[in-house]
């Protein structure tokens, strides 16, 4: 039987993507059975009708799943920040950084708007990319003004699922608008964001962007940690985990335990500080949630 990635969902109809051709399938009601619906990012194995309808039979099992939008096995998110207008924060970055890393998601930094910083701005910008390279993380730095730094972003958008997310105003849909002059989505001006409000159901699809495929909606809307434990928190920022191997203790969470590889790292240097202190803040956060029942 023959095998493709759904790309669209409408109407009750599932666009899989097989051999560059799009099959128009129905889902049979086998779903409804095991209750799980076929999402946008489902690996489906499909019966051809003719050459260009069929029927879902079978979803992969999936690596994961967002909830908005919804979208199954997202291998990558670019975490798009401007750098100003509004302003780089490495807290909100952070914040976006752990929600990601938690869903197994890798994350990729695009710091946009370059084409609007000023001298001072642009060096504290460079400082910052150099800290998150440092940690592991890809940076890139784009202006979709100047189109500038958008070539070497298709590379990385090859064989995966991506999903843009980040503030609004940062510049994604403009970035998928360089990326895609063809499909003109809708920029965040004002006059696009008030026919954008709430009660308006938007469709998701995957679009094609080099060898890649990538939402046409940004994900990630809420940024609260619900499922996130105090004790997953360390394994969310790469550069804690790793100093964290010097750690005496198990299950050290670098606050008040004595001999600690984390505030080791933090006093020689090798662990921004500034991290460090979103590290802090965000166990507090997780600390000071309302159990849920
Ligand atoms: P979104 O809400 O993240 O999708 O942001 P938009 O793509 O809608 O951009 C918000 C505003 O920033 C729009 O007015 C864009 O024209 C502007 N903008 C986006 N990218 C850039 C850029 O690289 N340079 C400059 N100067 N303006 C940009
Ligand atoms: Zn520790």
């Amino acid at each position: 039987m023959p095998e493709g990635k759904i790309v669209k969902a409408l109407s009750g109809f599932y666009y899989v993507l097989h051999n560059d051709q799009l099959i128009q399938c129905r889902g049979r009601g086998v779903f409804r059975k095991n209750k799980i619906t076929p999402l946008v990012g489902d690996e489906v194995v499909f019966q051809a009708e003719n050459e260009q309808e069929g029927y879902i039979l079978e979803i992969k099992d999936r690596k994961n799943e967002l909830v908005r939008p919804p979208i199954a096995n997202v291998d990558q998110a670019i975490l798009v920040f401007s750098a100003v207008k509004p302003d780089f924060s490495t807290a909100l970055l952070d914040r976006f950084l752990v929600l990601v890393e938690f869903n197994h998601i890798e994350p990729i930094i695009c710091i946009s708007k370059m084409d609007l910083a000023n001298e001072e701005q642009m060096e504290m910008i460079m400082k910052y990319a150099e800290q998150y390279r440092t940690a592991g993380y890809k940076v890139m730095l784009t202006s979709s003004e100047t189109e500038t730094g958008i070539e070497q972003l298709i590379p990385l958008l090859e064989n995966k699922i991506s999903v843009f997310a980040g503030q609004s105003g940062v510049g994604k849909s403009s970035l998928l608008n360089v990326l895609r002059p063809d499909l003109d989505l809708k920029t965040n001006d004002i006059s696009s964001h008030l026919g954008r409000g709430k009660h308006t159901t938007r469709h998701v699809e995957l679009i094609s962007i080099g060898n890649g495929l990538v939402a046409d909606t940004p994900g990630f809307s809420s940024l609260d940690f619900i499922n996130i434990n105090a004790e997953d928190l360390t394994a969310c920022f790469p550069e804690l985990l790793k100093a964290s191997e010097n750690c005496k203790f198990r299950g050290c969470l670098h606050i008040h335990e004595p001999k600690c590889g984390v505030k080791q790292g933090v006093e020689s240097g090798v662990i921004p500080s500034y991290r460090y202190e979103h590290y802090v803040n965000f166990l507090q956060e997780i600390k000071d949630r309302k159990p849920r029942y």
